[in-house]
């Protein structure tokens, strides 16, 4: 694709970069076919080809974000499937983090959109105010229909009904500490606990934390770390992501200097793709630049780094498993097979739903912030996976469990909780009701 910024423009690393993948496109539309959001809308401006041409416009302009701009981006999901179809390399994440960077600087969005994104990046990024918010929502949930039919609260409502009736109280895994290796010690991680997850669903941590003891790794939980920034970062707050992850590498430096580090282990795939990109993200930042580079190269996803531990076979077990592969895993991180080999490993049955490339929907907040285009997506979801007749469905995003959770009745795991099951570890309690 032909461009015509100017050199003063050019200056700016950010637009300079941009440039550089835009120039990458060779409007080809391949990307237009596995895009979740053209599928469902049937519009090119909702399609990667049709986003790319408005940021081009937007950028080589140096115009503001207007309300076309922003209403085609705020509807991508940032599932990067457009980035595994693409065949001409065109790094689109990149690119719409920019866009998105300029939209916040440069746009006003009306008084309600900003009211929930502000709650949004104040409550999701910090477990103790997020587990409030969860119990304040628990007694408003009444009140989500009637806040539905209200213009103005009607994302409130929708924060409502995704809140779950049960919330756990904090977990021992996020306490910071060393779990010692329970057998022969052949490894050392540090490990994520992040923010909303270990609200959520502590027992993936919980379940991780387990089998790695028990396969004779060393867990380091770091004090001091937190949310690793992807909610923000997503909803172009470059500040405020920054500011996490420079946190975490700050957290994560110490302990590989302290002890070392093998792998910095992260069991929600949504945070892994935003981690793996803080060399990139902090790239201008002299004083990180090198840290960040090192943390990302350290940072694993929780079966990457269990498939080189090289399990044991299991026997058979009469278990038939729905693999869902998050988007963050599959296109943000290329990790497809390790998860299914570790699962047909331990003696389940896998099998894969149709069109696995397709988001579910849930998108960080995206089925706070886009809910008709997640439900559709949700509900598009749930009926490929329920067409595999599996008895239980995993996968390995909180993002996506919550999501898919919300419609389905079949049970859903994180990949991590079968594995601690199949190596030793208790049947996972949503298995025994
Ligand atoms: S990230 Fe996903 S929703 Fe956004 S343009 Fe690419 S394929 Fe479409
Ligand atoms: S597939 Fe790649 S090169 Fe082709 S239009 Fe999409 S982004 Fe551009």
């Amino acid at each position: 694709m032909q461009t015509t910024f100017t050199p003063a423009q050019l200056a700016d690393p950010h637009v300079a970069e941009s440039e550089a993948i835009l120039r990458k496109c060779v409007h080809c539309g391949f990307c237009t076919a596995t895009c979740p959001t053209y599928v469902t809308l049937g519009n090119e401006l909702d399609s990667p080809r049709g986003r790319i041409y408005l940021i081009k416009d937007m950028l080589e302009n140096g115009r503001p974000a207007d309300e076309e701009v922003v209403t085609h981006i705020d509807r991508c999901l940032s599932c990067l499937a457009c980035m595994t179809t693409c065949p001409s390399g065109v790094n689109y994440m990149h690119l719409v983090d920019h866009a998105r960077v300029h939209i916040e600087q440069t746009y006003r969005r009306p008084l309600k959109d900003r009211l929930v994104r502000a709650v949004l990046a104040a409550v999701l990024p910090y477990p103790n105010r997020f587990r409030l918010a969860l119990r304040a929502a628990r007694l408003g949930r009444p009140l989500a229909g009637f806040m539905k039919r209200v213009p103005f609260l009607k994302t409130f409502g929708v924060m409502l009904d995704l809140a779950p009736s049960q919330i756990a109280s904090a977990s021992v895994a996020a306490v910071p500490g060393i779990r010692a290796a329970e057998t022969e010690k052949r490894g050392r991680v540090a490990i994520l606990t992040g923010c909303a997850q270990p609200v959520l669903k502590p027992e993936i941590n919980e379940a991780a934390i387990r089998l790695l003891t028990r396969l004779g790794v060393e867990v380091v939980v770091p004090q001091g770390e937190g949310c690793c920034g992807a909610l923000v970062h997503h909803m172009g707050r470059e500040e405020q992501a920054l500011v996490a992850a420079r946190r975490n590498v700050d957290v994560w430096t110490k302990a590989a200097d302290e002890g070392g580090l093998d792998a910095i282990i992260i069991t929600a795939s949504g945070c892994g793709t935003t981690i793996k990109d803080y060399g990139h993200m902090l790239r201008l930042d002299p004083a990180y630049a090198d840290k960040a580079a090192r943390v990302s190269a350290l940072a694993k996803d929780i079966t990457e780094y269990l498939a080189t531990l090289d399990l044991p076979r299991q026997e058979p077990r009469n278990v038939t498993v729905a693999y869902h592969s998050a988007c963050s895993m599959q296109h943000g991180q290329k990790i497809v097979m390790a998860p299914k080999l570790l699962l047909k490993n331990a003696g389940f049955t896998v099998r894969d739903p149709a069109e696995g490339h397709l988001c579910c929907g849930s998108a960080g907040t995206y089925n706070i912030l886009q809910p008709e285009i997640s439900a559709t997506l949700k509900a598009r979801k749930v009926r490929n996976i329920e067409a595999t007749k599996a008895d239980i469905i995993a996968t390995g995003n909180i993002g996506c469990i919550t999501q898919i959770a919300t419609g389905t009745a079949m049970p859903i795991l994180h990949t991590v909780e079968l594995l601690d099951w199949a190596y030793g570890g208790e049947k996972p309690a949503l298995l025994q009701k």
